[in-house]
């Protein structure tokens, strides 16, 4: 008899719940509102009876589960400890232990963007390839590593927290970490629109984007695609900062794929020729050999992620 597993991605607003075989089909996918007030206490106890309700619906047994795996806004480590998820009003505690008690089943927590990245590993993007680097340009720059089919999670949970790497000396505004000239402050979605308004600034050449109000990341992309030198120049800028970041990530997991995903790789493959060059320029020549490939599950990507992580 076929076995069920489930995946779960919490979110700051809402949380995603996909009901699979354990080959991976995605049988069901539904939502429900993450409520984070009370330091965040009722989360779990919603996602269990969410669980419960859907499994009555389809008539499926508890036992005919293999278990659940959850992605969370924050690190959690190779024990299951969250070790503080702020969307969430979540502090300290062993997530694994409280949700396997309360879903009454097997629960694998992990964090979220490197669940997405083997959620692509697994069943996107990056199912062809062993080893691979997921980049999630969003609002900020989530990351994640597969070796081998598995996580880099590191001792606290911080494994492939490459949108910190630092890149600038000269920076002047903090990053959202603290920490001054992050890699998240020039290619995250936010990073290219700060690049653009700077770019705009430097004189007064033409550009299609001086017709825009606020100039975003997908303007630009949009702009390069028209042929506008200014965007393509901002889009140069972009691919410099993570290219070269992507080439010293290469030279230390050797990935077989780098995945480009978040709302910034919606702009498709024109954003890979401007890192690559650069990825290929800077890079040991033993680790050029990863392909660039944009994320194909989407916001399904954590889903994924979680279902495989509690299957092991
Ligand atoms: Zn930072």
């Amino acid at each position: 008899m076929s076995k069920y597993v489930i995946g779960v991605d919490v979110g700051g607003t809402t949380v995603k719940l996909g009901l699979f075989t354990d080959a991976g089909e995605l049988l069901d996918k539904w939502e429900i509102p993450t409520r984070t007030e009370d330091s965040g206490s009722n989360i779990l106890p919603d996602i269990a009876k969410s669980i419960d309700d859907k499994l009555t619906e389809k008539g499926i047994s508890k036992s005919d589960v293999e278990g659940c795996g959850l992605a969370v806004p924050g690190p959690v480590d190779e024990d299951g400890v969250v070790r503080r998820a702020v969307n969430l009003h979540w502090d300290y505690f062993n997530l694994e232990e409280k949700a396997s008690e309360l879903f009454g089943m097997k629960v694998k927590g992990g964090n979220d963007a490197s669940v997405a990245a083997l959620g692509e590993a697994w069943k996107g993007a990056a199912s062809q390839y062993k080893s691979s680097v997921m980049v999630t340009l969003g609002t900020g720059i989530g990351g994640g590593i597969i070796i081998n089919g598995r996580i880099l999670t590191g001792v606290t949970g911080a494994g492939a927290e490459i949108g910190h790497i630092h890149v600038n000396d000269n920076e002047q505004t903090p990053c959202n970490c603290g920490n001054y000239g992050c890699i998240e402050q020039y290619a995250s979605a936010t990073g290219i629109a700060r690049l653009a308004r700077e770019r705009l600034m430097e004189n007064d050449d033409p550009s299609v984007l001086r017709s825009v109000m606020a100039v975003t990341a997908k303007d630009v992309f949009d702009g390069v695609k028209q042929g506008d030198e200014v965007s393509i120049e901002i889009a140069e800028r972009f691919g410099k900062y993570l290219g070269d970041m992507l080439s010293q990530v290469a030279c230390v997991v050797n990935p077989d794929a780098i995945v480009l995903g978040g709302g910034v790789s919606k702009a498709g493959d024109v954003i890979i020729d401007f890192i690559e060059k650069n990825f290929q320029k800077n890079t040991f020549h033993a680790c050029r050999g990863a392909k660039f490939v944009i994320a194909a599950l989407g916001n399904d990507a954590g889903i994924y992620g979680s279902a495989k992580l509690a299957l092991g």
